[in-house]
């Protein structure tokens, strides 16, 4: 489908099967996306432009934090608890993932916590040593059958090194990573 859609002797009268009349495709722009792009047939590949999405970095992260603490306090109606949440906290939340599933689970669960807490006049001195049960997620290659990739050795033994062009969580690629996490 793709490789008909990108072909220049055929695109001036492309016909979609749903659509019953022809389109003139070559003055379309066509956006793509995909995961890896070493499936992607070379051929295919050839006509494509690749753009390399980045990874949020810190300074992202923690605006989309923010948003996220604001958005799950007021659900909760317990919009008054937000200035309690300090950027340490924030800080444990963030785990090590290219993405922010991680990130949006622990605040939902910190979100959830402190409503029921404030209910029964629970709530922390020190929100930031309480027991939030933060999960720590490490983001790890444990490759791909379907794909015919391998797990990164660095999966199953995190003394390993890691196996080259492995997609497990790498923090020196997230911008403002190291000088945040570590200080
Ligand atoms: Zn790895």
């Amino acid at each position: 489908m793709l490789g008909n859609l990108t072909d220049k002797t055929l695109n001036k009268k492309f016909k979609d099967v749903f659509l019953d009349f022809a389109v003139p495709i070559y003055q379309l722009i066509f956006f793509c996306t995909a995961n890896n792009t070493e499936d992607i047939e070379l051929f295919l590949l050839s006509r494509l432009t690749p753009v390399t999405i980045k990874p949020y970095n810190y300074q992202e992260r923690l605006e989309i934090a923010h948003d996220l603490i604001t958005y799950n306090f007021h659900s909760y109606k317990i919009a008054d608890l937000i200035p309690k949440f300090s950027e340490k906290l924030i800080k444990k939340c963030l785990t090590r993932e290219w993405g922010i599933r991680g990130l949006k689970d622990n605040i939902e669960r910190i979100a959830y916590k402190a409503f029921l807490w404030k209910r029964r006049k629970k709530l922390p001195a020190d929100w930031d040593t309480a027991n939030w049960a933060i999960i720590d997620k490490e983001e790890v290659d444990a490759g791909d059958p379907q794909r015919n990739r391998p797990a990164c050795p660095y999966s199953e033994d995190r003394t390993a090194q890691h196996r080259k062009g492995c997609e497990c969580f790498k923090p020196e690629l997230i911008e403002g990573w190291a000088e945040n996490m570590t200080a």
